[in-house]
């Protein structure tokens, strides 16, 4: 019975996101349960940024600045680097930049992911959507090797508002015509090729009064939108950018409303909406972060100059370019610098961007809590 109710899920679910019934009651417990052990688990989720560099000259993230050729581990560096244990659990791959599809080798590095992570069940790429040709025939031959491996594959484009506007955020010229273009193009082939399109929004003071329009457009072009909030972050380089970044007043109001609209919008398969009452919250009454994440359950982001990271406000905790990924990881003093600074202090204070399905199964209790009593 609860099989069948499992594959007719995932029959009306295009996205495939529902794993199986033990899987997910596996993962409970053992995220749940098991997790209480302060020495984290191998890592199931890696963020890798394969390059810095960047065709958009944003006003909200710096990281394009950080162009330099050493700044950039080889197909062969990174076959070398992934061949340590500490990636040998990898089931989600997120890769990132800088703007990935600049690599002329994205294809490569997908296959020696497949090929390395034994376990890999998921590809997701980030990207700033600049490039339509180089988006739609990396998108095709990726969604096909993913397919042919049993890998579920997506791909997330940026786009911060709606109109020339865009171009103001992006810091170049006709970035928001571009990038329509590649988002009407990649929505033609998305079915044919059985990959998840999304956008990725963040939300800043270039775009706060213009989140509903975002949405007004998403729901016409039929392209779903998540909702990040902006971050000041050193490794993001954009210190300098906080006052584009950081909501204040009028703006900060309005986007409580905004994600408490979003929180009541409850169903099933919108568990987003739980994360959003969660943002809410945390911005309207400074509460504590309680949703799960998955950093903190054993994840990790690689530069992609070879430095490693607990999370996205850990500091660099070694280059895997000089010595093992797993020694690094586990190292004493790394370990108590994750605890103490990581997990005591910068966890409760920290927004909810993601509520993926690693972040889910460990929050199935308070999600059905959420769907059932609020
Ligand atoms: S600080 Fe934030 S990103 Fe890092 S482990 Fe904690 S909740 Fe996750």
């Amino acid at each position: 019975m609860t099989m069948a109710i499992y594959r007719n899920l995932k029959r009306i679910t295009d996205v495939k996101t529902v794993s199986a019934p033990p899987t997910i009651a596996w993962n409970f417990i053992k995220n749940n349960f098991v997790f209480l052990s302060k020495r984290p688990s191998l890592p199931r989720a890696m963020c890798i940024y394969v390059t810095y560099r960047c065709n958009m000259r944003c006003r909200i993230c710096g990281i394009w600045k950080q162009n330099h050729p050493d700044y950039e581990m080889t197909l062969r560096d990174l076959s070398g680097v992934l061949s340590d244990p500490l990636f040998s659990r990898l089931e989600y791959i997120n890769i990132n930049g800088g703007e990935p599809l600049l690599r002329n080798d994205l294809f490569e590095l997908a296959a020696l992911f497949i090929k390395k992570f034994k376990h890999l069940r998921t590809i997701t790429i980030n990207s700033n959507g600049l490039s339509t040709d180089r988006a739609i025939s990396n998108v095709e031959r990726i969604s096909r090797l993913c397919r042919e491996n049993d890998i579920r594959f997506s791909i997330s484009i940026s786009l911060h508002k709606i109109g020339e506007g865009y171009d103001e955020i992006a810091g170049i010229r006709n970035a928001y015509s571009r990038v329509i273009k590649t988002l009407r193009a990649l929505r033609e082939i998305r079915d044919q090729n059985m990959f998840y399109l999304g956008i990725n929004c963040v939300i800043t003071n270039f775009n706060v009064f213009d989140l509903y329009k975002m949405l007004k457009w998403s729901d016409y072009e039929e392209i779903p939108i998540n909702f990040t909030l902006g971050e000041v972050r050193d490794r993001f380089d954009n210190l300098d950018m906080k006052d584009n970044i950081e909501i204040r007043g009028e703006g900060r109001d309005f986007l409580i409303r905004f994600f408490r609209k979003l929180g009541r919008d409850k169903s099933l398969f919108n568990h987003h909406a739980l994360r959003y009452k969660e943002l809410a919250d945390i911005i309207e009454f400074n509460s504590k972060r309680t949703l799960s994440c998955h950093y903190a359950m054993g994840g990790l982001i690689l530069g992609s100059e070879g430095l490693l990271y607990y999370c996205k406000k850990s500091k660099a905790i070694g280059n895997c370019r000089e010595r093992s990924a797993y020694s690094i990881y586990y190292g004493k003093s790394n370990l108590k610098y994750r605890e103490k600074e990581l997990l005591e202090v910068e966890c409760k204070k920290c927004p909810p961007n993601t509520f993926n399905r690693i972040e889910l199964e460990k929050d199935l209790l308070k999600y059905l809590k959420f769907l059932i009593f609020t």
